[in-house]
């Protein structure tokens, strides 16, 4: 079944994007399924799941953080993970490549921004970014990479609101991209879009989709 999943969702969508496949919720049983396709990005939200699972599966899986990382955590996560996607403040950020630094470690993030209508403690807005974006400070965090963005759309079945909001985050990693890290060949990613909204996010320019139900069934929650 989940391979089956994995298979018809790659069908459909451009080979050019990435597909994270969001094991939250499941068990390794389940993410054995689709690594045994041939996938290799996972994506979890809660840093105690990640490290209980990882440890009972392959090491060349990629996983990618997607959820808020508190700071006192981020010393669990760097020694492995692929990709921070939820790096939602500059204080992260900090710790982050601070951590990193101690292993000799270069960490790939994304900044995530508040681009849903819901009230959420978490995420960038875009003047926030800029700021960042020209700092001296960023410029000097050597075990840090900014590779895009990343951002969720509101829950809503309004899907010219989530086109809107999609829209509105490409538009921010265009305006980065030109003025802050032009020649920066790596800052690529606009990871947005989920089970409910991928295609309208891949029509808006997502170049990495975050998949939990379509892959693995509707999640118990946990
Ligand atoms: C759970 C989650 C997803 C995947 O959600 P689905 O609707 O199950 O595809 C994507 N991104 C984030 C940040 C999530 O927490």
């Amino acid at each position: 079944m989940i391979s089956d999943n994995i298979a018809s969702l790659k069908r459909q969508i451009p080979s050019s994007v990435k597909v994270v496949a969001v094991s939250k919720g499941w068990p390794v049983s389940g993410i054995l399924e689709a690594y045994n396709t041939g996938h290799r990005i996972f994506g979890e939200n809660r840093v105690q799941e990640l490290l209980s699972k990882k440890d009972l599966l392959p090491g060349d899986i990629e996983w990618h953080l997607i959820g808020h990382l508190q700071t006192n955590k981020v010393k669990h996560v760097v020694p492995f993970i692929s990709m921070i996607q939820s790096v939602d403040s500059i204080r992260l950020l900090r710790a982050v490549n601070n951590a990193a630094l101690k292993i000799n470690r270069r960490i790939d993030c994304l900044l995530q921004f508040h681009i849903a209508e819901e009230q959420s403690k978490y995420g960038f807005t875009m003047d926030e970014v800029r700021e960042l974006a020209g700092s001296d400070e960023l410029a000097r965090m050597e075990a840090v990479r900014i590779c895009g963005v990343m951002g969720m759309a509101t829950f809503t079945d309004d899907m010219e609101q989530v086109r809107d909001e999609f829209k509105y985050l490409n538009s921010c990693y265009r305006e980065l991209s030109e003025k802050f890290f032009t020649d920066q060949e790596h800052f690529s990613e606009v990871s947005m879009g989920m089970s409910g909204d991928y295609t309208v996010a891949i029509e808006e320019g997502s170049t990495i989709i975050r998949i939990g139900s379509i892959i693995f069934g509707r999640r118990q929650e946990i």
